[in-house]
């Protein structure tokens, strides 16, 4: 479970997240949508700890995430905590973000063997296996700048499973795919929502939406709107500037 409670985070003057309240159970996927600049990539990045949040925290399973708490204090964990933390927080980007230096394999053993010293050959079976079920068993010698952009995304999220993630956030996984490429992404991640993996996923995508999520979570000027089931949320929203948004991408 993912839970997010009173989330604040200014950059300067400039409030980006204005009091987020989020709660993400084990196995279910949460959609988040919303315009530009209304705060989903802070989001999400508060998530992993990748920003500092001003005010609020973020629970994973339990865990604070980048502080301890002693008493009613909180103390921020060092670096080299907050980066095992990370591990178990799986993160895809827009831009797929493969080490070009190494092979499709080696993108996949590289983290778990280094950060939390798996045994090699472990973990190149289960890299294999990851390659193997985002269906590119095929192309484990390749280095990523052979591959499409969709092969590319698929081996980043296959890298991000790799390290067994309590949770994966995607932050717009497809779009910067030529749109062609966008459906394989999307079938693999449905295939993980199938399978029962965490998820919080930020998209235009709304047919996906609908298919996949448990949640769609609608966001605007840093604060969440509205949220609910995709048949509420996307097809009655209750507020206006939900249903503004929806008729600009829908
Ligand atoms: P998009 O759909 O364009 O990706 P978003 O919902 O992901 O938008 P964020 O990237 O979270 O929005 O940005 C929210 C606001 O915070 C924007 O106004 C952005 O300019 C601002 N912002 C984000 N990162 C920084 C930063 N590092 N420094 C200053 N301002 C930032
Ligand atoms: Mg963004």
């Amino acid at each position: 479970t993912v839970l997010v409670r009173g989330l604040h985070k200014s950059y300067g003057p400039t409030e980006v997240l204005r009091g987020v309240d989020l709660e993400v159970r084990s196995g279910e996927v949460t959609v988040v949508l919303g315009p530009s600049g209304s705060g989903k990539s802070t989001l999400l990045r508060t998530i992993n700890h990748l920003e500092k949040v001003d005010a609020g925290y973020v629970a994973v399973d339990g865990e604070l995430i980048g502080y301890r708490r002693s008493g009613d204090r909180l103390h921020e964990l060092k670096e080299r905590e907050v980066r095992r933390q990370r591990t178990r927080i799986g993160f895809v980007f827009q831009n797929f973000n493969l080490f070009p230096h190494l092979t499709v394999l080696e993108n996949l053993v590289e983290a778990p063997v280094s950060a939390l010293g798996v045994p090699r050959a472990e973990a190149v079976e289960r890299a294999r296996r990851l390659l193997d079920r985002v269906g590119l068993a095929d192309r484990a010698d390749a280095y990523p700048r052979r591959l499409s952009g969709g092969q590319q995304q698929r081996i980043a999220i296959a890298r991000a499973l790799a390290l067994e993630p309590k949770v994966l956030l995607f932050d717009e996984p497809t779009s910067a795919l030529d749109p062609e490429l966008v459906g394989e992404v999307l079938d693999v991640i449905k295939d993980l929502a199938r399978g029962g993996t965490t998820m919080i996923v930020v998209t235009h995508e709304i047919g996906f939406a609908r298919e996949v999520a448990d949640t769609v979570v609608f966001m605007d000027g840093g604060v969440i709107v509205e949220q609910g089931p995709p048949a509420q949320v996307l097809d009655q929203p209750q507020h206006e500037r939900t249903r503004a948004f929806l008729s600009k991408v829908l």
